[in-house]
């Protein structure tokens, strides 16, 4: 498909957050796995801070730092390493899959992660599997780091035999409820043979062939969708589940995919489809008319500008997302309306300056940008909080509005 709306690409300084951030959603979704993250107290940082309500039980995710001494050579990590898993798998015998985590530190970029990985599962099969990824800054982004982690499930999904029957295959990590939900309506609409990867189980994978027919939940997973490819599967274009257009859209290619007919999914979203029209009307007026800028950090902007311009009457000024795979937005991107700038990358001096010669009502941005933002009485909303919130489906669509809604209320609240 040919792109009509030009594109910006900017390769200069930049303001996101690294891959390991997915470790605080992956963690909760994937209940027999750990994350142990090996980098410096910078990475223990991040991590504890954006997971900080952890304290309140066992946690699934820890930093290995490997400290200076560990410089003076590459066996000494090894080892080091080696130890570490080895305490951590004997004090958790709960632990059933086991991710290293890969960060910036130069003595762990020249540690080979996925030789220890390979080791390490040697030395614990069949209680312990142990696989590896990157969720460093220097290669990742924020929402990139679930695409490297399902990347490594990938691999060791069992085969699915020929005679099986057309399985339709959800890739992306959603909240239980979100799945739950999209469980039923898949049902509802009479597809039978249906999966969630990742599902709650890391040890639990659903079996991947040609007779899998798979549709991402999630923008910002093109590795994983490639190897998944490279699997026998056959990738479903659409756009994504945001609003009530995006999910139906999203269900009719779904069931398409399986030889179900339309009208099983008309009938089956009729009432929820309603319930959600009538929960994003309480805030269109609130939005509608409203100028937003989005600034790339977790590529979920292009699907929720979509939403935003189509569903909620909001214009859109610029739509930054930080990498632009086309064989995952492609569908969203041709729905943005003609007048809106789609930038991929970032200069973030040079979108700044973009930005608040745009005099926007809302920006849709990262915790780095926006209290310099606020600061100069831009209103605000943090793209994290998108990505921790459930707003895929029909009974979230309201939900997500109000999101785009409460910086604005606020603004009002305070000018009273
Ligand atoms: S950017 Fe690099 S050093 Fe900083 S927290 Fe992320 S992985 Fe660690």
């Amino acid at each position: 498909m040919t792109m009509a709306l030009p594109v910006i690409r900017e390769r200069g300084q930049r303001e996101v957050f690294c891959g390991l951030t997915g470790i605080v959603w992956l963690h909760r979704k994937l209940q027999d796995a750990f994350f142990l993250v090996v980098g410096s107290r910078t990475c223990a940082h991040l991590i504890q801070s954006a997971a900080g309500v952890m304290i309140f039980a066992e946690p699934r995710f820890a930093t290995a730092i490997l400290g200076e001494r560990d410089l003076a050579g590459l066996a000494d990590c090894d080892e080091e390493l080696d130890r570490v898993v080895g305490q951590l798998l004997a004090r958790r015998p709960d632990i059933r899959t086991l991710f290293l985590v890969g960060s910036c530190p130069s003595e762990v970029i020249k540690l080979d992660l996925s030789r220890a990985a390979q080791r390490l599962s040697e030395r614990n099969s069949p209680r312990v599997r142990v696989l590896s990824y990157s969720g460093s800054g220097i290669e990742t982004t924020f929402t990139q780091g679930e695409d490297a982690c399902l990347a490594a499930l990938v691999p060791e999904m069992p085969n699915a035999a020929p005679s099986d029957p057309p399985t339709l295959l959800v890739a992306g990590a959603l909240a239980d409820v979100v799945e739950d939900q999209f469980a039923r309506l898949l049902s509802d609409i009479g597809i039978e043979h249906f999966a969630f990867f990742p599902g709650r189980r890391a040890r639990e994978l659903p079996a991947i062939g040609p007779n899998t027919r798979v549709i991402l939940a999630q923008p910002f997973l093109g590795d994983t969708l490639r190897a998944l490819v490279r699997r026998g599967a056959i990738a479903v274009s659409s756009v994504f589940p945001f609003g009530v257009e995006g999910t139906t859209s999203w269900l009719l290619a779904a069931a398409r995919a399986l030889g179900v007919a339309d009208a099983a999914v008309h009938a089956a979203v009729e009432a929820p489809s309603r319930r959600a029209t009538t929960a994003i009307a309480r805030y269109r007026a609130r939005l509608a008319g409203k100028r937003v800028f989005f600034f790339p950090d977790s590529q979920l902007e292009i699907p929720l500008a979509r939403f935003l311009a189509r569903e909620c009457g909001v214009e859109l000024i610029e739509v930054g997302t930080p990498y632009l795979d086309r064989v995952c937005v492609t569908p969203d991107l041709a729905l943005l309306p003609e007048t809106a700038v789609i930038s991929e990358g970032q200069d973030v001096d040079r979108q700044l300056d973009r930005c608040l010669a745009s005099n926007p009502d809302l920006v849709v941005c990262g915790l780095g940008l926006a209290n310099p933002l606020e600061a100069r009485g831009i209103r605000t909303k943090w793209s994290i909080e998108l990505v921790f919130s459930p707003i895929h489906g029909y009974e979230q669509a309201g939900d997500l509005a109000e999101l785009f809604v409460r910086p604005l209320d606020r603004l009002e609240r305070l000018a009273v």
